[in-house]
């Protein structure tokens, strides 16, 4: 699913041994958003901030958005291990993981974001075109993605009798109660 290549000063062939160890311990998904590795880029997090040291007891996976935010010192890419094969593009690397982190912050406060707030809303806080928000919408709604787009009754109007585009994390099984 995903190639691996690595940016950071230390040496490729280790970075990567690490992180296969670190995906056999503890999988290959982000601790802190849970994060796969086809929807956004996976890397080594110290778990001290200490770029030093290497213990693997300090050494967990985060993606880069969580690792950004965890520590923005260390930059961006810093120890990048995973990429999504095909999204190559620079500027998609800086903007969708920041975009993406927004999305589930607003899911998790929110539970149901209406799809034209998070396209505009996102576009200006990201700062891209509402164009590409959407992009980065349909990747998330994909069939690998964590999100779906439903049709949710209008919250925002009076009169509850309009449906509005919405987005919400995937519904697993439809519970009867
Ligand atoms: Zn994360």
């Amino acid at each position: 699913m995903s190639g691996g290549i690595c940016v950071s000063n230390m040496n490729g062939r280790t970075r990567k041994k690490q992180y296969d160890f670190l995906c056999k311990r503890d999988g290959e998904y982000c601790k802190m958003c849970g994060k796969l590795p086809w929807e956004g880029q996976l890397v080594i997090d110290h778990i001290d901030n200490d770029n030093s040291n290497n213990s693997l007891n300090n050494l967990q996976i985060l993606c880069r958005g969580c690792n950004y935010v965890k520590n923005p010192r260390k930059g961006p890419l810093d120890m990048c291990v995973s990429s999504n094969t095909k999204d190559s593009l620079v500027i998609n690397r800086s903007k969708e993981p920041k975009f993406r982190e927004y999305v589930y912050m607003e899911l998790d406060a929110k539970g149901v974001l209406v799809y034209d707030d998070i396209i505009n809303s996102g576009a200006e806080i990201i700062e891209v075109s509402p164009e590409t928000t959407k992009r980065y919408i349909r990747k998330m709604c994909s069939k690998q993605g964590k999100l779906e787009i439903f049709m949710d009754w209008d919250g925002a109007s009076l009169v509850y009798s309009k449906r509005v585009k919405s987005i919400r994390y995937k519904q697993k099984e439809i519970s009867f109660e």
